[in-house]
């Protein structure tokens, strides 16, 4: 999960709420407002107590429309941070989601709102002051009637677990080299996955550099996944991939599985190899679309030291619709490094 911003919420990130310097002892600022691009629904982000390690936010969603709506709650609780009008990069969990259901939808009476409250310094590095600006941020905010009424909200739940889940090592040897997997708190069919999983994700990472190598203007498949070719764009592509490659054939990966959460997985981009498994990954096919093996490519783009990519979009529909309307995105976006892989 991540940082999303775009087109429907272009209006509030002109807004920002300034905070007049963090180390302040505390603060009050007044709030920022914008509208969500679900007709009726307006978004305001209040900032409440900041100091040098705490800059705490309320979100809220108020529907102002005449009838009920149903919001995918995830799409309404991303926020775009920046310091002194420089963007401050996400550094909390970067999260692939399962498809949503009906129970991941909030339900909005007419009237009604919808608030959360989080701590910035969980996920945002805070200790340079400056003047921020919090504001609502989404490329997707999805709606729907059909859903059924959710009471509680999970969003971005940072803070990284403490304490230690048993971790056992294996050096596993794969053809271009030798990767070593450990693992934390996996169950022995588990580790078998995760050994499969490691050796085909570096075979789909190497065959899409072998693809880029062969096809060094883009088009096909390149065009398909990360939109019209330009030099700089495709370098960044080989370049992920080229990490992703040395990541999973030559370093030491660690795969979580104590996570609960109903996410398919994810991690800290600033803590490579660390990625975290959770309860979607493992009914995925090993190979193929939304599989085992493009997760861990997924996941893998989004280290900083491989790149850094965040999650602008999900799915394969507006992933390749991305590639059409923002190739600057999308070659940013770690569904499209997923899916790209995915069909080699
Ligand atoms: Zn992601």
């Amino acid at each position: 999960m991540r940082i999303l911003r775009r087109p429907l919420w272009v209006a509030c990130l002109a807004i920002g709420t300034a905070v007049p310097m963090v180390s302040a002892a505390e603060a009050n600022a007044a709030p920022t407002a914008g509208t969500t691009g679900i007709t009726g629904i307006t978004a305001t982000v209040q900032i409440g107590r900041v100091t040098g390690d705490a800059l705490t936010v309320r979100f809220t969603a108020r529907n102002m429309s005449a009838s009920t709506v149903d919001v995918l709650s995830r799409d309404l609780s991303v926020l775009a941070v920046t310091r002194d009008g420089v963007p401050v990069p996400y550094r909390g969990k970067l999260i692939k989601y399962a498809a949503p259901t009906a129970a991941d939808y909030i339900r909005i009476p007419a009237g009604g709102t919808y608030a959360v409250t989080e701590n910035l310094a969980d996920d945002y590095d805070l200790s340079q002051p400056g003047t921020f600006t919090v504001a609502p941020a989404s490329t997707q905010v999805r709606a729907t009637r059909a859903a059924t009424v959710r009471t509680t909200t999970g969003i971005r739940q940072s803070r990284r677990t403490a304490g230690a889940a048993p971790a056992t090592t294996e050096r596993v040897t794969a053809a271009a080299g030798a990767v070593t997997i450990t693992y934390r708190g996996c169950s022995s069919s588990e580790k078998t996955a995760i050994k499969q999983a490691v050796g085909d994700a570096a075979t789909m990472s190497t065959k899409s550099q072998s693809w880029l190598a062969a096809n060094p203007s883009g088009g096909g498949a390149y065009t398909t996944w990360f939109g019209t070719y330009s030099s700089s764009r495709f370098s960044r592509v080989t370049s992920a991939y080229s990490h992703i490659t040395s990541e999973l054939t030559s370093k030491t990966v660690t795969l979580d599985c104590t996570s609960d959460e109903d996410y398919y997985a994810y991690v800290y981009p600033d803590d490579p190899y660390v990625i975290y498994l959770c309860n979607a990954y493992w009914p995925a096919p090993a190979t193929g679309t939304d599989s085992k093996a493009g997760t861990l490519i997924h996941e893998s783009s989004h280290f900083t030291v491989n790149g850094g990519t965040d999650d602008h979009v999900y799915g394969q529909t507006a992933a390749r619709q991305l590639a059409k309307s923002n190739p600057a995105n999308a070659v940013d976006n770690a569904d499209n490094y997923e899916y790209f892989a995915e069909s080699r």
